[in-house]
């Protein structure tokens, strides 16, 4: 393995972030650090300049048959299955004190990795994954079956909830540490054993949540972490030893994953894409619409599954909206991720730089209107910079306004009536999330009744709880994290009859 100076990170990360970035990054089976069983790495990058920042194992199919038998013999014996449930709510809440312990350290190896604002790293990425764990780590104690009154005479019948064993999680770039503690907070609350897959772009902090799982007395082999792409993730959905797979990513992949799941009959929930609709209805406040719907779009340069990605507004009002849009994307600070001036930093590869600048043309060629933005930005830097970007057109048959572009790039049209929104707002596959700006209480929760989609913001965007319930309808997803539901993805009925 290649090792990287140190002293090419750049200034600013504290010496916590920077040990830890400039370590051997190996795999997490059990309380081992193996390099990959064929000693292949990978290298992962600083989006703000495209500078290499370490070298990382790339897990292969024999680390995950490995990976695969350390969490099932976690699950099947030893202090984790037989540990009481308030034993798991002790070390959940370990976990998290954690977690917000090394807060700082966390947000900085996040920014870098990632390419996010580190205060929003700070804030949404690490509180909210503290968040989570914290509720979560409240459900072991309250996991209960229930006896159930049954025709038959003289029959004791009762329900246990059980784990449902070896959980394959696999984890997109945009919020890597978010996502894990998604799926982490559910699946360890239930009793499961993890192995989990973070995105080849970000695999730092998966790596770093692991260790301080081990530290604060997780058993090991209860959260296997392994690095690696696409292949490792492949190699996991298909170990027949796992029980359920729990993804968020790309509505392409998790087409793939649904189908081999649905094969091999395990459990799999799905978090995918989105192309979510944000409808300003005349009578909104449009100051507090137009702040809301930029927030919606440009938080995280766009990356996020729920980005209110298209924009309706009455057509009176329109031009009102569009120039008040264009001037806050204009004075929107553009940077690293380490700098805290920065309020949008750059895309996370080069990859996604194309892709986002690819339907940036496409929607040129298709004749929609560049209202401002439109092109690479700070490319001196050698970093992915996008401009924030508002298109607008009258046409929802565009590549722009169908597809899901994951970037800085919001598409806006004029419309007439209610009706004619709503029809054209439920119109294509997604159905993630969708947004009402109104004073009009009836109009409000008309329309959220009307929408299709898992979650539905009124006079705000964006707004999340572990507590409550986030998933799609349609092609963004089966199954809902969070909550009640989130939990009950990862536990198995069993009903015991007995004679008396
Ligand atoms: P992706 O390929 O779906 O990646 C998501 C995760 O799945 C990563 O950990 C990835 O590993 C893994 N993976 C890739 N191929 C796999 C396979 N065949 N079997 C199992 N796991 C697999 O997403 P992407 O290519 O990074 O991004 C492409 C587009 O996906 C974005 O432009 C955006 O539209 C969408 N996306 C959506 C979300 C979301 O939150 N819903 C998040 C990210 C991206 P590697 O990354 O290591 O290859
Ligand atoms: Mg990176």
């Amino acid at each position: 393995m290649t090792t990287i100076s140190p002293d090419t990170l750049p200034d600013g990360l504290s010496a916590e972030a920077r040990d830890f970035i400039s370590q051997s990054h190996r795999l997490l089976i059990g309380d081992a650090r193996p390099e990959a069983a064929d000693g292949r790495t990978f290298t992962t990058i600083d989006p703000a300049t495209g500078q290499d920042i370490a070298d990382v194992a790339l897990g292969g199919a024999e680390d995950v048959d490995r990976a695969v038998a350390a969490a099932r013999a976690a699950f099947e014996d030893g202090p984790w299955a037989t540990m009481p449930a308030s034993g798991r709510e002790k070390l959940m809440n370990a976990l998290a004190q954690a977690l917000e312990d090394h807060a700082a350290e966390f947000a900085q190896i996040e920014s870098l990795d990632n390419g996010k604002p580190v205060g929003l790293a700070q804030f949404v990425d690490v509180g909210g994954a503290v968040a989570h764990l914290r509720y979560f780590a409240g459900w072991p104690t309250k996991i209960e079956g229930a006896v159930i009154p049954v025709n038959a005479p003289n029959m004791l019948t009762y329900t246990r909830r059980e784990p449902v064993g070896v959980c394959g999680q696999i984890v997109p770039w945009n919020f890597p540490l978010l996502m894990a503690a998604w799926k982490l907070g559910p699946a360890l609350a239930a009793g499961c054993t993890i192995v989990l897959k973070p995105a080849e772009q970000t695999p730092l902090t998966a790596l770093r949540i692991a260790e301080l799982a081990l530290e604060v007395g997780f058993p090991p082999g209860v959260l296997n972490v392994l690095t690696g792409d696409g292949t490792t993730g492949a190699a996991l959905v298909d170990h027949p030893d796992v029980n359920k797979i729990a993804f968020t990513g790309s509505t392409a992949v998790g087409r793939e994953i649904g189908s081999k799941a649905g094969r091999a009959l395990k459990r799999v929930t799905l978090e995918l894409g989105g192309k979510s609709p944000n409808v300003i209805l005349p009578d909104a406040d449009i100051d507090a619409a137009v702040k809301g719907s930029f927030q919606g779009i440009y938080f995280n340069s766009g990356q996020a599954c729920n980005a209110g990605s298209r924009l309706f507004v009455p057509a009176d009002r329109f031009d009102e909206v569009m120039s008040q849009l264009a001037a806050a994307a204009d004075a929107a600070k553009l940077g690293p991720g380490l700098d805290p001036e920065t309020q949008l930093g750059p895309l996370v590869s080069a990859e996604q730089h194309e892709r986002v600048l690819g339907y940036i043309d496409a929607g040129r060629e298709e004749g929609a209107e560049v209202v401002t933005g439109g092109d690479a930005a700070l490319g001196d830097t050698g970093g992915y910079f996008v401009s924030p970007t508002l298109f607008s057109t009258t046409s929802d048959d565009l590549r722009i306004s169908r597809e899901e572009i994951f970037g800085p790039v919001l598409v806006a049209s004029p419309y007439d009536s209610l009706d004619e929104v709503a029809a054209r707002a439920n119109a294509g596959e997604y159905g993630l999330a969708a947004g009402v700006w109104t004073r009009d209480v009836s109009n409000a929760h008309k329309l959220a009744a009307k929408l299709r989609a898992g979650m539905v913001y009124v006079n705000t965007w964006g707004a999340a709880d572990p507590a409550a319930p986030f998933g799609g309808f349609k092609a963004s997803g089966i199954g809902r994290e969070h909550g009640h539901d989130g939990l009950d993805a990862y536990l198995e009925a069993k009903t015991v009859w007995t004679a008396l």
